[in-house]
């Protein structure tokens, strides 16, 4: 399948006054044309800088993209001048950041806020600005002759919807959607849940949906990536991680559920803490949580080998260099 968004081996850190912080190492990723990844870890691997490195939104200093590359439709986003990137940004790629409430103004009507997104990408007549903007609020469900009302006027799943509305007013290609339902109570996120579901498959947007519950990949996502530390730990299609997840992080994070078919379905976090930023692990970055961790963990760092299909893990145990470990392992 064609991919429409390559990322390849990209570093990026914060220098700050204590040191420097490795937020992504050699994160390498795909996401294919009219599909859903799932970018799954644990606060602080990761997945937002991930998210804003795609965008080229890293606040530059303290951010720095170290090296890698970031190719839509095979043109790196990373060599872009501002101008071009800022052509891609919303109509191209668009981002639903983490809390969504506080992105709408809220001293402008929802339709102003609509009517401003679809003007940032060229003029048009004012009559074709409220149509479309009727166009948009009807497309998320909400009825358009409340366009005229302000944020404070809507409940927070309808502040969600306002948000979507905006974020795919230029139809783009992909949308980035960072916890987009984390704010929002059960009932409401599924609802939201869906309507993004039944969106993405009318305008074939291709979406990295970031999260950190696993209900909500399996019910939205073709492909997952978990994210360690600032590395992705194991990549495949849904059917191979929930079927045969091989991490050792990846196993404590599904065995920590206690159903997948119970309503709890956010992550307990695994015993231990994911490793200080500033002081990585030589080797595994998860050797000091692993319980399979041998010798090699701590001295060499795991390279991505694929295990079978599209199924990638980063992990001695899968890479046969330690065979009879690997049967333990499992
Ligand atoms: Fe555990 Fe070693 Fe695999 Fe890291 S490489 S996850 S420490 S077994």
């Amino acid at each position: 399948m064609q991919s429409i968004l390559d990322v390849r081996e990209l570093e990026v850190a914060y220098k700050t006054q204590d040191g420097v912080v490795c937020a992504l190492n050699d994160v390498d990723l795909v996401l294919h044309e009219g599909e859903t990844l799932g970018l799954v870890g644990e606060t602080g691997a990761g997945k937002t800088t991930l998210a804003k490195g795609i965008m080229r939104l890293i606040p530059s200093p303290p951010g720095i993209v170290k090296k890698g590359e970031i190719l839509y439709r095979g043109k790196n986003l990373l060599q872009l001048g501002d101008d071009e990137m800022r052509e891609i940004r919303g109509r191209e790629i668009s981002m639903i950041f983490q809390d969504p409430m506080t992105s709408l103004n809220p001293v402008m009507t929802v339709g102003e806020q609509i009517a401003e997104a679809v003007l940032a990408h060229g003029e048009l007549p004012k009559q074709e600005v409220i149509q479309k903007t009727k166009q948009m609020l009807e497309l998320v469900g909400i009825p358009p002759e409340r366009s005229d009302e302000y944020p404070h006027q809507f409940s927070g799943g309808m502040k969600q919807r306002v948000i979507i509305a905006i974020a795919l007013t230029c139809n783009p290609k992909i949308l980035i959607a960072d916890e987009p339902t984390t704010a929002l109570d059960v009932t409401i996120q599924a609802q939201v849940l869906e309507l993004m579901r039944e969106l993405r498959k009318r305008l074939n947007t291709s979406m990295l949906l970031i999260t950190h519950d696993l209900g909500v990949v399996a019910q939205n996502c073709d492909y997952v990536a978990i994210i360690y530390a600032g590395e992705i730990v194991e990549y495949g299609t849904v059917m191979e991680i929930f079927k045969d997840m091989r991490h050792p992080y990846t196993i404590g994070l599904f065995t920590s559920l206690p159903s997948l078919n119970k309503a709890v379905r956010r992550l307990i976090p695994i015993e231990g803490l994911m490793p200080d930023p500033m002081y990585l692990p030589k080797g595994c970055k998860f050797s000091e949580r692993c319980k399979h961790a041998m010798d090699i963990c701590r001295e060499e760092h795991p390279k991505m080998s694929r295990v079978g299909g599209e199924h990638k893990v980063r992990c001695f145990l899968h890479q046969g260099q330690v065979p009879s470990e690997a049967e333990n392992g499992r």
